[in-house]
């Protein structure tokens, strides 16, 4: 039976790369999904039904619970609610490596047979399991309400920071060690208890103290550590394929951190631990800084009519609004009449990484005109007319010019060099980094208020 689980193992942990794989690339992401959610299912059945887990009826029971709680919320959740719900869920990564850990410490039984040095690693394996859960509970619990809206996207910013975080740090290590080379269970539990405590308070304040701009990073991160959390999980349950999966999951959302902080100039050390924000000099959340101009629909369809080359730059706002179905409409439009049409795609923009390309996709953007910041950026002074639907942070020249500002040094989509540039957006409101976006007060920009889908859907009227 042992061997036929380490089979369905093997087999799992290659669908699960594959999976990797698959999602990398648009066309091949709903392949990799199937791969992903097969050798999954393979996972469950060979670690349910492979002999070593008692309880079965419970763990089904749990299952079917669970199971359900996730499809209703899976249907529930709005596309621009994904990054909360992601969120919340690396927090029970979190949250169960931690229960694992002490699960382990306290139904220590099989750790007679170990010899003493199995044993120390044993103990390793639940401390670090139990301190990276914890940071990863509290860290994801702060970064879902960030997102949400509930905690500000300020960054905090404690008087010696740097100094707690590093005192934290080491007195967690010096606990280890109490952890490890104690043999009384009270003083190692109590140890255990402590560091958890800690590693508490670390998660939260690491992720408290990180500016708004600075989210898609954390929430990369936050993926990275959930991953590691699930392998120390997989080392003290001897789990191989919760090693792997752990691995791969951390992995992977490692080198999503790393090309986030390329994508934003930032070093990933520096955002870790909190390095940047605001030092309040930047014009602030909708503070006029000169006169805009407004356009109507109408008129904004008569110089759409007169272009040859359209750049459609989507953000936030398009999503909230579920713009991306009529302007696809307008898209198909323009090239009826012979206007060349692309879509700039910012690395971070929406609240998700790739949020802009799942909604374009959904509603059938060809993926041969949706084009990356780097391959499009130099092509704005030649285009006639600019789209901005419901972008602002990641098309602020602010982050060239003004090296006070949150998003100081994040590379923008530079729409200011077109001819005419058209803002969709409600009302003069900052984007998510909180800070106002001089673009608007172009003599080339024109506002276009309202909801993106509804301005859009007013100018499709007009052809
Ligand atoms: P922003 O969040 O900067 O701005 C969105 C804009 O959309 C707002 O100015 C808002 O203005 C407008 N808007 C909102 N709803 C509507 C609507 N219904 N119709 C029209 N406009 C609307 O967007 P960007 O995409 O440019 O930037 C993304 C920001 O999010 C960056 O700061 C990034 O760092 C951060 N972030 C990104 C993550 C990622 O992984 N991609 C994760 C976490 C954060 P108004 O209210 O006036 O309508």
């Amino acid at each position: 039976m042992i061997g036929l689980v380490n089979v369905a193992y093997l087999i799992a942990a290659i669908l699960f790369i594959l999976s990797l794989a698959g999602l990398s690339q648009q066309e091949s992401a709903k392949r990799g999904n199937i791969f992903g959610i097969i050798g999954m299912a393979i996972a469950l059945l060979a670690t349910i039904f492979g002999g070593e887990t008692g309880h079965i009826a419970l763990v089904l029971s749990a299952m079917v619970i669970g199971g359900a709680i996730g499809i209703y919320l899976a249907r529930k959740v709005q596309m621009t609610e994904m990054p909360e719900l992601v969120a919340i869920l690396h927090s029970f990564v979190g949250l169960v490596a931690v229960i694992v850990g002490w699960n382990s410490f306290i139904d220590s039984g099989e750790d007679l047979f170990l010899s003493d040095t199995m044993h120390a690693i044993h103990l390793t394996e639940i401390s670090l399991g139990v301190f990276i859960g914890a940071v990863t509970f509290t860290g994801s619990i702060v970064a879902f309400g960030k997102l949400r809206g509930i905690f500000s996207t300020k960054p905090l910013m404690l008087r010696g920071k740097h100094y707690l975080n590093g005192a934290a740090i080491l007195v967690s290590l010096l606990l280890l060690w109490v952890f490890v080379a104690s043999e009384k269970a009270g003083i190692q539990g109590t140890a255990l208890f402590i560091m958890m405590c800690i590693a508490f308070a670390f998660g939260w304040h690491l992720v408290a103290s990180i500016g708004g701009a600075d989210m898609p990073v954390v929430i990369s991160m936050l993926n990275s550590y959930s991953g590691w959390a699930a392998a120390a999980s997989g080392f003290i349950l001897g789990n191989d394929l919760l090693i792997i999966t752990g691995a791969l999951v951390g992995s992977s959302g490692a080198i999503l951190s790393y090309i986030m902080c390329k994508a934003m100039n930032r070093s990933f050390i520096s955002v870790i631990a909190g390095g940047f924000g605001t030092d309040g000099s930047s014009a602030a959340s909708g503070e006029e800084i000169g006169e805009y101009i407004e356009i109507s629909a109408e008129s904004a369809a008569e110089m759409l009519k007169d272009a040859s080359s359209v750049i459609i730059v989507p953000g936030y706002g398009m999503a909230v609004a579920q713009a991306q179905y009529p302007i696809y409409d307008l898209t198909q439009k323009l090239q009826a009449r012979n206007c060349k049409v692309r879509f700039a795609i910012h690395p971070v923009a929406g609240r998700l990484p790739g949020h802009m390309n799942v909604l374009l996709a959904e509603a059938k953007v060809p993926y041969d005109i949706v084009l990356e910041m780097d391959e499009i950026n130099d092509d704005f002074s030649e285009t006639d007319v600019v789209l901005v639907i419901g972008a602002n942070d990641t098309v602020n020249p602010s982050a060239e010019t003004d090296p006070n500002s949150p998003i100081a040094g994040m590379p923008v989509l530079k729409v200011w060099n077109a001819k005419n540039v058209i803002v969709f957006k409600r009302s003069m409101n900052a984007g998510y980094a909180g800070v106002q976006n001089p673009l608007f007060f172009n003599d080339n920009s024109r506002m276009l208020f309202g909801d993106a889908k509804d301005s859009v859907d007013a100018i499709n009227r007009g052809f």
